[in-house]
């Protein structure tokens, strides 16, 4: 088992960082991990990114929490105070794990018996295994009676999910992204997979070196684009736009696939007159991309025999995010372009379980496996398995939960393994629905910003301390397994939930991960022919899987798709407007992303040695001529303001961001670009905008 001289044990697993999945072996010494290499896994045949190779010694950080904490009685709860990890005394005292789980369940069960479901929510997390989600969902909805679980699915792809379900009846990516292999032609659009899917980056490359055409569509110039046939910086906000031209010469030019069309398909009639104003001529002052280029694009991306489209949350997160996504599903409907290798629709998904956290039933409009809570059928099972009346109303998002909070409406919460105190828009008014809580119970390997405003703090394992399954954005179900111990008393996340579960009355009885797996699995035709033997044995299976011994089906809905009578939907969409556009006081763009070497809020990246020595500090990135023509210097303090809130931070120049626009990574506590964000909805994902608002930059001298 010993690879190296400086290893004493080998482990196999998985990367815990973005959704790609690459599989790991980690080199373990005196009980620490000394190096993570890469293995021959189906998403990454050995290859890791930065993060994934360097980002590990946030297991063995310091600032772990290793015994669980209670809020002192005298501690007020101020969302402007900064709590650090030295200063947690003033504001926490240690306890034990008696103490903590009754506490933790008491200040849930008072806020039940208070308000009942209604007044309880709770948060799970997309780091987290398929196991953890499967029980957290179960003890919110069994425990309390209401479907106020969420995680940040909602943050990402919630609007991708939406037109996804509506238009092909699944959420989860038709071909993986090694399916660029086979591809003539590919789109990325919104998504920067260099930074945020790098591995994934590496195939789509690979293919455009080969000579697969590579067309990459992002108002944010990026690397991506030097391999590219075209690259289409279009205006922000305008996707709706750009697409419905290019939809537009795809009907007007008749290169769609009539027989596709007639045996598969719904709505083209509808999307026939809805895209008839949407001329490439009228369309090219809105999106900035001149008409011939729609042209060119349409005509590639139509006629290639296998076309595949990428995007990521440059689509997503837009108060027009599942509208954008339904113009990318009405381009593959209304030309074949799906169930072929080579061809398809695959929102890259962010976190290393955000396909399997969601398809676990982690979200609040359906249980395991997408299926509706308002369906009684449906609901019925669960009430037969868990033994009780469960809600028959879909329950509130993550942005409505902190609404609700601050309109008297919810009083409890439990959180796990998130941080919406720096991933929620609307930093004051997020941070404020915290600290109003009555109850808050928060699940972590730090003491996160969201902690700060915590009742209770259990201490909980990193991903390198259990073992679990995680499903990457290909639906590649793979195992994670320990390879350090935990630190003090901190306790594996699913022994948590189980633990507070018996607190609060729920007599559950898991043997271990395994057995977890197992009654998932019983509520989830996905994972059928998927055991965790089979798990333990492979390595690696991708759902769905038709046998034990067949492989999974990579490509998706080659015949029919899983609607109710097989046929896919396209559905026409308008141009709608970001929520807040430029004015005269705030006249630049605001966008917020994330960097190579930084995931997500930072928690764990910021505290991995490599990771924060190469982006130690809060940055905001704008154009070389809007800095010399606004008067900065590189590299000086400058105060970015929105109608929400201010943040001060380093100014870089970056070609890449358009002349009008600021970029604002959102992973640095400093500075955290939340603050600046506009809450405003999707109507249907119920995902904020983050990809636009209106703000203003100055010197931080300036008063
Ligand atoms: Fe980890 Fe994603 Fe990098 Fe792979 S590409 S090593 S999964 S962060």
């Amino acid at each position: 088992k010993v690879r190296t001289v400086y290893a004493q044990e080998t482990i196999d697993s998985v990367c815990p960082f973005c959704g790609v999945g690459c599989l790991t072996s980690v080199s373990v010494k005196d009980g620490k991990i000394v190096k993570v290499d890469g293995r021959n896994g189906p998403a990454n045949e050995n290859r890791l990114c930065v993060k994934g190779r360097f980002g590990f010694d946030y297991v063995s950080n310091p600032e772990r929490l290793t015994v669980p904490l209670i809020r002192r009685a005298d501690a007020p709860k101020d969302p402007n105070f900064a709590l650090t990890f030295e200063n947690r005394f003033e504001v926490f005292r240690e306890a034990s794990w008696d103490e903590a789980l009754e506490r933790a369940a008491g200040g849930l069960k008072a806020a039940h018996d208070r308000k009942g479901g209604a007044g309880i929510a709770g948060f799970g997390s997309a780091k987290g295994s398929n196991e953890e989600a499967y029980l957290f969902q179960k003890l919110i909805r069994q425990g309390f009676g209401t479907n106020n679980v969420d995680h940040c699915t909602r943050l990402c792809h919630a609007s991708s999910v939406a037109a996804l379900m509506e238009g092909i009846g699944s959420g989860a990516v038709t071909a993986p992204f090694t399916a660029a292999e086979d591809a003539d032609c590919m789109i990325v659009i919104g998504a920067r997979p260099e930074q945020n899917h790098p591995v994934a980056a590496t195939y789509i490359k690979q293919a455009a070196k080969k000579g697969t055409k590579l067309i990459v569509m992002d108002p944010r110039g990026q690397g991506l684009m030097r391999h590219a046939d075209y690259g289409l910086k279009f205006k922000p906000g305008t996707d709706v736009a750009m697409l419905n031209a290019i939809l537009n010469v795809i009907v007007t030019e008749r290169l769609y696939d009539e027989q596709y069309i007639a045996a598969h398909v719904d709505g083209f009639e509808a999307l026939k007159v809805k895209i008839a104003a949407f001329t490439p001529e009228a369309m090219e002052p809105v999106c900035g991309i001149d008409a011939e280029t729609l042209r060119q694009v349409a005509r590639l991306y139509a006629t290639s025999a296998k076309s595949i489209i990428f995007w990521g949350m440059g689509v997503s997160q837009h108060v027009h995010g599942t509208d954008n996504v339904r113009c990318l599903i009405a381009m593959a409907l209304t030309t074949g372009q799906i169930g072929r290798p080579g061809t398809g629709l695959h929102p890259l998904r962010g976190q290393n379980n955000v396909q399997g956290a969601s398809d676990a039933g982690l979200i609040p409009m359906v249980f395991p496996d997408y299926r509706s809570v308002e369906n009684p059928d449906i609901r019925a099972e669960f009430e037969d398995a868990w033994g009780r009346t469960l809600d028959p109303v879909r329950g509130l998002t993550v942005v409505e939960i902190m609404n609700d909070i601050l309109a008297d409406g919810i009083e409890a919460m439990y959180i796990m393994g998130e941080n919406p105190a720096m991933s929620d828009p609307d930093q004051t008014h997020a941070r404020k629905a915290l600290a109003t809580l009555k109850h808050l119970v928060v699940q972590d390997i730090f003491l996160t910003e969201t902690a700060w405003h915590a009742d209770v703090i259990l201490p909980a394992s990193a991903h390198a301390e259990k073992l679990g399954t995680y499903t990457n954005t290909n639906r590649q179900v793979q195992i994670g397994r320990p390879a350090v111990s935990l630190p003090g008393e901190a306790r594996e996340d699913w022994r948590i939930i189980v633990d507070l579960a018996a607190r609060l009355g729920l007599a559950w009885a898991y043997d271990g991960v395994p057995d977890v797996y197992e009654e998932m699995r019983g509520h989830m035709t996905s994972l059928d022919n998927i055991s965790w033997e089979r798990l333990e044995n492979e390595g690696s299976v991708t759902y769905p899987a038709e046998a034990f011994d067949k492989p999974g089906s990579e490509i998706l809905f080659g015949q029919s798709f899983p609607t109710a009578d097989g046929r896919a939907r396209i559905v026409p969409t308008d141009l709608v407007p970001p929520d807040e556009v430029p004015d005269a006081d705030f006249p630049m763009v605001l966008t917020t992303g994330r960097m190579l070497e930084h995931w997500h809020t930072g928690a764990m990246t910021r505290r991995a040695t490599v990771l924060d020595a190469i982006e130690p500090e809060p940055v905001v990135s704008m154009n070389p001529h809007d800095i010399k023509r606004q008067g900065f210097d590189i590299g000086q303090q400058v105060t970015v303001e929105t109608r929400r809130g201010t943040i001060t931070l380093t100014l870089r120049a970056d070609r890449d961001v358009s002349e009008g626009m600021l970029f604002v990574p959102f992973c640095f506590f400093e500075a955290p670009a939340n603050f600046l964000t506009n809450p405003q909805l999707d109507p249907f994902g119920k995902i904020p905008e983050f990809k636009f608002c209106a703000a203003r930059i100055r010197s931080a001298e300036d008063r």
